[in-house]
């Protein structure tokens, strides 16, 4: 993942020495400023994008012909003609985002201003462990969103994946992209899922880890925006994290960097549900405080769990307070952990478990990773919560086919198969 608009001319002008590669740059370029940055006049984005006025007005020309990118009025400039304002037109295609939870399947349609346009949520029963299920759940939910907003398949971009779990992305094959997921907590071992889906839809399928998605999210559009150097972490039934090191997602050799949740903050401690002990996740996930505060609150799932938790903590119950005031020690101290070692200059605290106990956590993290970082990076650190909800998880899927959109230029799909909803 790069800054909105990182990726330009000079990319592409790097890569490949084709006329056609610099024209999918140039295209490239100008649809992401009009997407990040956008309304935009033609004189705007030449100084934004560094083409000359011809390219731009090339460019914008091809844009406005296949119905990408839209007029939306005009603004004066000083003693000249008025600019004409463009933007991408939201209406064009559409996205489809999909969390994979631990107790839910939400298959989300967006347009491409990220308008939900309908949503189906899908109780799972046991974890998601039965991944030919959550394949089926996710294949009914997107028929789901489809059919009911009319939707024809040859309108939508691409279904981007988020699941919790390591991902491995392999080459595109011809029986679906060769996507493979290991969950150590959810017993995934090499799960083709790519393969799976495939069986069942001819949509372009991408699948990522559910942090990172979320992490995607927020660096574009919430609350990781402007930062190079971030980390968004993701608390809900699990616990992950998105690492942003120089405006680019750290994967590591094989995409599994940021399992945050697994980082030890005690030797010989609680089993975590990955089979070690002493894991972040066995303290503050969702899953292990509903565990913890009792059985009672567990029957009733893991939401509703914490929510009678987190209530029970602001009635004044001293073993609620407690475990939350431990969670905050605990949440701090995996924070200094991230301070030290990546020097982030924002940590993002998301994921619906996240937002819900953020308000009433937030000083005690803050408290606890200002002890136990070290004194320099922590002074240059900020820790903010999320600012796309709960379902940022769901956005940030859609985000992986709408990054390929951008990258190519809007020809992924636009070119030749998308059919003109406008005419
Ligand atoms: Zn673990």
């Amino acid at each position: 993942m790069m800054e909105p608009g990182h990726k330009g001319v000079s990319a592409a002008g790097r890569a490949g020495n084709t006329v056609r590669d610099l024209r999918r740059g140039s295209r490239s370029a100008v649809l992401r400023r009009l997407y990040f940055d956008g309304p935009l006049s033609r004189q705007e984005l030449g100084s934004l994008t560094g083409l000359s006025a011809g390219s731009v007005s090339n460019v914008t020309g091809e844009l406005l012909a296949d119905g990408l990118v839209e007029e939306c009025g005009s603004v004066g400039s000083d003693g000249g003609r008025p600019r004409t304002m463009l933007r991408v037109a939201p209406g064009r295609a559409r996205l489809v985002g999909v969390d994979v939870g631990e107790t839910q399947v939400r298959v989300a349609l967006f347009d491409l201003a990220r308008t939900e346009l309908a949503a189906a949520d899908q109780p799972l029963s046991d974890r998601g462990r039965d991944v030919g299920r959550v394949a089926e759940l996710i294949l009914a939910g997107l028929a789901d969103v489809l059919d009911r907003t009319g939707t024809a398949a040859e309108q939508v971009l691409g279904v981007g994946i988020g699941v919790p779990g390591i991902v491995e992305q392999g080459a595109p094959g011809t029986d679906g992209p060769h996507v493979v997921v290991h969950s150590q907590t959810l017993g995934w071992d090499a799960v083709p899922l790519g393969r799976l889906l495939r069986a069942g839809t001819d949509l372009p399928l991408f699948v990522d880890n559910g942090a990172k998605t979320l992490g995607q999210a927020e660096m574009w559009f919430g609350a990781g925006r402007g930062a190079r150097h971030a980390v968004v972490a993701l608390l809900g039934s699990g616990v992950g994290a998105c690492v942003i090191a120089d405006g680019a997602r750290f994967r590591g050799a094989t995409s599994s960097a940021g399992e945050w949740g697994h980082t030890k903050v005690h030797v010989g401690g609680r089993r975590c549900r990955c089979g070690a002990r002493g894991c972040l996740e066995a303290y503050v996930g969702a899953g292990a405080l509903v565990e913890r505060w009792g059985t009672v609150a567990s029957c009733r799932g893991e939401k509703s769990g914490l929510a009678a938790l987190l209530a029970a903590a602001e009635a004044g119950d001293p073993g609620a307070v407690g475990l939350l005031d431990e969670a905050a020690e605990y949440l701090g101290a995996g924070i200094a952990d991230l301070v030290n070692l990546f020097n982030p200059e924002r940590i993002v605290i998301g994921g619906w478990a996240g937002l819900l106990l953020g308000p009433r956590l937030l000083p005690g993290i803050r408290a606890a990773a200002g002890e136990y970082a070290l004194r320099f990076p922590w002074e240059h650190t900020l820790i903010v919560l999320g600012t796309l909800g709960p379902e940022a998880v769901t956005l940030g899927a859609a985000t992986l086919p709408l990054s390929d959109f951008l990258d190519s230029g809007g020809q992924a799909r636009a070119g030749a198969q998308l059919t003109d909803t406008t005419a």
